[in-house]
């Protein structure tokens, strides 16, 4: 499920205007990080890797990296960070966040009331939500407002996770990637949207948006829940089409990500060979196999369907929304007993920002055990996103470290409730609180 305006439209008049007065020598430079030493310490810590609870942790931090954890003897002069009675976790990522946007009952008409400069707005604001709710990193599907938030994010301009973007998602004419339900001729699409038709086309809309920021390829491979076209299940790009992506994404080191709801587009998006499957809505027994043997990784995005606010949808979008969630938790369950790799999503946007950590408990309700729902949103989401500098509290990798009262391995639902958050080195939360 995707707010429209958030993915394929683009109106990127607005923020190259406002790029083309600003000349590069004016962007602020933020001093170079200190290089005093920090040690966090807290009464607990979870091994995500082995699902441990390690008593009394020490973590060494010297810039944006971890350089040691429960060393023999601590540097000196190094600034003590006492997070007290909680539990460090690295930090969480999402992989399927939407900062750009949220869901209301304006969200059809979007497209041509807002512009990318409203979508940067709604994405600082977002994106802040999102970290201080312990969110450190995310894959973003919110056109270039999310591919320039990310250099925001690296730049030290703003407060919001590292991003890794898409850029405009992939689909078809009409389809749930496009803008539908407008009079021909209003904000027709084209493959630099990412509206792309066709092998070659397709090509041509992957290497645009590679070329402007993609650092993975979203696409809509069937219909969705929120837009105007047909059978949400439908399934949309061909396996051609699919394929020519794939391909095309994989000789620039580029992964696919397929939004897909009915049984036969996810299996073509599966033979086609994309990373993951989002929504997943329809998995059927042989989905799950392929799955499995292929490595493909499963986005559940399954906690909007408590949070969808109905009221606000039009009634063929709401008629959609009722036909896919009865369904849709059945099969995460299924999955979930397959042993099918699952990484963490949400589909944020879809539902208020920020509440990003209530789908680690439904994966808990679904069958999981703490320790594997922590995992989905720290070590695998970081191996589905290609980044093997986070995931885990470990020395070398990116000090994105967060914190919870309580234990999340006796109660997942206290990953709703975190404390302090630490991004690349730099402390935005304690005690409860913003620090920035
Ligand atoms: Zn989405």
């Amino acid at each position: 499920m995707v707010p429209s305006r958030a993915t394929s439209l683009v109106l990127v008049v607005g923020l190259a205007t406002i790029a083309g007065l600003c000349p590069r020598s004016t962007i602020a430079q933020k001093p170079a990080p200190a290089t005093t030493p920090v040690v966090l310490r807290a009464a607990r810590m979870v091994d995500v890797t082995t699902g441990q609870l390690v008593a009394n942790p020490r973590i060494v931090i010297e810039g944006s990296r971890i350089v040691s954890v429960n060393p023999a003897t601590l540097p000196a002069g190094a600034r003590v960070i006492d997070a007290g009675d909680v539990t460090l976790l690295p930090g969480f990522i999402d992989a399927h966040t939407h900062l750009a946007g949220e869901i209301g009952p304006n969200m059809q008409l979007l497209p041509v009331t807002e512009t990318d400069v409203d979508g940067a707005y709604h994405a600082a604001r977002n994106g802040r939500t999102t970290v201080l709710a312990g969110f450190t990193t995310v894959r973003d599907f919110g056109g270039s407002v999310t591919v320039a938030l990310g250099k925001a994010v690296e730049r030290g301009d703003v407060t919001s996770p590292h991003i890794v973007p898409s850029r405009n998602a992939l689909g078809i004419t009409g389809g749930h990637c496009d803008v539908t339900g407008y009079a021909p001729g209003v904000l027709e699409q084209g493959p630099k949207d990412g509206v792309a038709n066709g092998p070659w086309e397709v090509v041509d809309a992957v290497r645009y948006q590679i070329k402007h920021g993609a650092k993975v390829i979203k696409t809509c491979a069937t219909a969705g829940v929120l837009s105007m076209e047909g059978p949400v299940g439908a399934q949309q790009y061909t396996y051609e089409e699919l394929k020519a992506m794939v391909d095309e994404a994989a000789r620039h080191g580029v992964k696919v990500a397929a939004h897909a709801h009915g049984t036969e587009g996810i299996k073509a998006a599966i033979r086609a060979g994309v990373a993951s499957i989002e929504h997943g809505s329809m998995l059927d027994d042989e989905a799950i196999a392929m799955m499995k043997e292929r490595g493909t990784y499963f986005v559940p995005t399954t906690y909007l369907i408590d949070r969808i606010d109905l009221a606000v949808l039009p009634p063929v979008v709401r008629a959609k929304a009722q036909t896919i969630i009865p369904v849709a938790r059945e099969r995460l369950r299924k999955a979930i007993a397959a042993n099918v790799r699952i990484a963490f999503g949400t589909d944020a946007g879809v539902f208020p920002h920020g509440e990003n950590a209530h789908e680690f408990g439904i994966y808990v309700k679904l069958g999981m055990s703490p320790a594997e729902a922590l995992r989905t949103g720290t070590v695998n989401a970081a191996d589905l996103l290609g980044l093997d500098d986070r995931g885990v509290i470990a020395p070398g990798k990116l000090a994105d470290i967060v914190a919870v009262p309580g234990n999340p391995l006796d109660d997942i639902t206290t990953t709703e409730r975190v404390v302090f958050v630490m991004q690349s080195g730099k402390v935005l939360k304690e005690s409860g609180r913003p620090v920035m």
